[in-house]
């Protein structure tokens, strides 16, 4: 089994770094080069900018090249909470947000010829418990009387013609949602960034920023550049001067298993429709179909933090969780498992904006393989006078309050979420 990112252990690397030293002027510095960063480096590039972006790994090396690779619409709340908090107007258009985040990532991959196997597949909820099948189809006819008449309950009953399991109580269907190859993705995006003139650097973590007559001194390991505006595109940012997005972003350790591939009868009978699929617990499961027929199991599994042995003892929870969905797996190999820091905000919304003359995009609480794709593209907007387009332009972002980076409550926040599980 390898302790490593399937999509990115499967996707060309990223060849593109500039060979250029870091020095002179640009007119934007993105940091950080995942979805987001790579993402609105292309949008500026194409715009004309002369953009600089800086990672401190590697292309897609943090979240983006480790994720589930589903592009999931609708949001992680329920849609009659968020319509109570905000009004029905701006939870509809946060709503459409994530749509939009799709239908980008799809015209994206088509633009720029990304070969990442983009499938609308459609996601499937399914009722953990009884209860949350009545409470999946609530909200089902709220979204279809207010912004969403696409979406279908799928009763036990017919269950079987999506899922092989008997496991949950019938689902909810979002047809929109799709998936892909996401280390090909994020590779692709920066090599498309690379390819109309953005300078890309790996290995170049941004170590101070400072205010400058004409813009921003950028200093990294490598160089010092001046930028006119600078974007940080830094997701929970562990490395560099981004203290103030560290006392507001919780990294949350999230984690995956996928198997050998799985010949197709077993597809037949476990995945015969090929969704996404999502579970309504608390310590959430999700699964989907890798396009070269492995299945993909993920989850919270543990509140941890990732690293090869934390992730390889959440692979055992995932396996044994894939096979109380499908007994017919408690056999078959895993080949990859691995996990990643989700950065999760205290409402689960992102946040995007500018602070002190630094733009930022960032927050997506697990829902970010298409919104960071989407706040990339609208960030270059945004920074070029555009800040009405921001879907996330009206929240503020207080810090969390006893929190300094050190996310020490996570653990009780974890076994909180097990018991709720447990009891109903
Ligand atoms: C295990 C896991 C599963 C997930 N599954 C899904 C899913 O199925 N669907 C979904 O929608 N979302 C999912 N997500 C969330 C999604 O992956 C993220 O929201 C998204 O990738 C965020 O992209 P980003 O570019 O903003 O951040 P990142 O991908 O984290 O990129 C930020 C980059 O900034 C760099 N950086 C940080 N500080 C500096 C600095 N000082 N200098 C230079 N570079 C710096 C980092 O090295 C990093 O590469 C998942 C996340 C995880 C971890």
């Amino acid at each position: 089994m390898k302790l490593t990112s399937y999509w990115l252990d499967t996707s060309q690397p990223f060849d593109r770094g500039s060979p250029k030293p870091l020095e002179g002027h640009y007119d934007v510095t993105v940091v950080g080069g995942g979805l987001t960063g790579s993402s609105a480096a292309l949008a500026l590039a194409k715009k004309g900018a002369r953009v600089a972006l800086l990672e401190a790994q590697t292309i897609g090396s943090a979240a983006s090249g480790r994720n589930g690779g589903m592009c999931n619409n609708g949001f992680a709340q329920n849609y009659g909470v968020m319509a109570g908090k905000y009004g029905k107007d701006a939870a509809n258009a946060m709503y459409k947000a994530f749509d939009a985040g799709i239908d980008m990532v799809e015209r994206l991959v088509q633009e720029e010829r990304i070969d990442c196997s983009f499938a609308r597949v459609g996601k499937l909820k399914l009722a953990a418990k009884p209860e949350h099948y009545d409470m999946l189809a609530r909200s089902q006819e709220l979204l279809a009387a207010n912004v969403d008449p696409e979406k279908r309950m799928i009763a036990r009953a017919d269950l079987r013609s999506e899922v092989g399991t008997d496991r949950y109580h019938g689902g909810l269907l979002f047809p929109k949602s799709a998936n892909m190859q996401v280390g090909r993705f994020v590779r692709g995006l920066a090599i498309a960034a690379a390819r109309r003139g953005a300078a890309i650097h790996e290995h170049a973590p941004v170590t101070a920023l400072r205010k400058v007559a004409d813009g921003h001194e950028v200093e990294t390991s490598k160089g010092r550049i001046v930028a006119r505006q600078v974007l940080l595109a830094s997701g929970i940012s562990q490395v560099g001067p981004l203290g103030w997005i560290r006392r507001r972003i919780v990294p949350v350790g999230a984690f995956l298993i996928v198997t050998e591939p799985l010949s197709p009868s077993k597809i037949e009978r476990l995945m015969p429709t090929r969704r996404n699929v999502v579970d309504t617990r608390n310590l959430v499961v999700y699964w989907r179909l890798t396009p070269d027929n492995r299945m993909l199991f993920g989850g919270r599994a543990r509140f941890a933090v990732s690293n090869p042995e934390s992730d390889e003892k959440s692979g055992q929870i995932l396996k044994a969780a894939m096979v109380d969905v499908y007994p017919e797996l408690a056999d078959t190999r895993i080949d990859y498992c691995w996990g990643g820091m989700v950065d999760m905000t205290r409402d689960r919304l992102p946040r995007a904006g500018e602070r002190g003359g630094i733009y930022y995009s960032m927050g997506y609480s697990g829902h970010g393989t298409h919104m960071s794709t989407l706040m990339g593209s609208i960030m270059a907007e945004v920074m070029n006078g555009r800040p009405d387009l921001n879907p996330w332009k009206d929240f503020d972002w207080p810090a969390i309050p006893g929190y300094f980076g050190r996310p020490w409550f996570l653990p009780i926040l974890g076994a909180y979420y097990r018991m709720k599980d447990l009891v109903g």
